[in-house]
């Protein structure tokens, strides 16, 4: 079975000229999401990972299989406002303007070292913002995973250049 053909590939969404990827195929495929697991943590099994950092929505998801199956603890990064306790927290730049993403001030402790894990890296703001935060937090960023790569996009290369190490699966042009 080769991973890339459980991702399923939507044109024109979520408008028209982007071809989306779309990993909910891959996620209800069992032996492709297994799979996907697998790979992801393979540099990391044996416990170097305190705590597993997942990117609001598809990231939770990813990120909660990865932890379990290293031991790890589980943090969510979230969408501003959805958190309830005190939080960090960072804007970003997206196509159109600026969000934000926030954590949980405690979720993180200085000296602990953090896998970021999302589905999909493309332009690199998402992950290189969450990978600020953390840092900030004086947590040490082992390494961020993702399913998919876009290189084109050169969010990868943005990570790598912020000394974070990049594990990807699959690379779509
Ligand atoms: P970036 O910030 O440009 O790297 O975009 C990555 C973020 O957007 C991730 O959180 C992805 O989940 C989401 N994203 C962007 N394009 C796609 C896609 O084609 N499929 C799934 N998620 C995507």
């Amino acid at each position: 079975m080769n991973l890339s053909d459980a991702i399923r590939s939507i044109p024109d969404y979520p408008k028209p000229g982007i071809v989306f990827r779309d990993i909910t195929t891959l996620l209800g495929n069992a032996r492709a999401f297994r799979r996907a697991i697998d790979e992801l943590v393979q540099p990391w099994a044996g416990g170097k990972i305190d705590k597993v950092a997942g990117i609001e929505a598809r990231g939770f998801i990813l990120g909660g299989a990865v932890a379990h199956q290293l031991s790890a603890g589980f943090v969510p990064v979230r969408k501003k406002g959805k958190l309830p306790h005190e939080t960090v927290s960072i804007a970003y730049s997206l196509e159109y303007g600026v969000d934000e993403m926030e954590m949980h001030k405690d979720a993180i402790l200085p000296g602990e070292r953090v896998l970021l894990v999302d589905d999909l890296i493309a332009t690199g703001g998402t992950a290189t913002a969450a990978a600020t935060l953390i840092r900030s937090m004086g947590a040490v960023i082992e390494a961020a995973c993702f399913i998919v790569d876009l290189p084109e996009l050169g969010g990868a290369a943005k990570l790598t250049a912020m000394d974070v190490p990049v594990r990807t699966l699959i690379a779509f042009e």
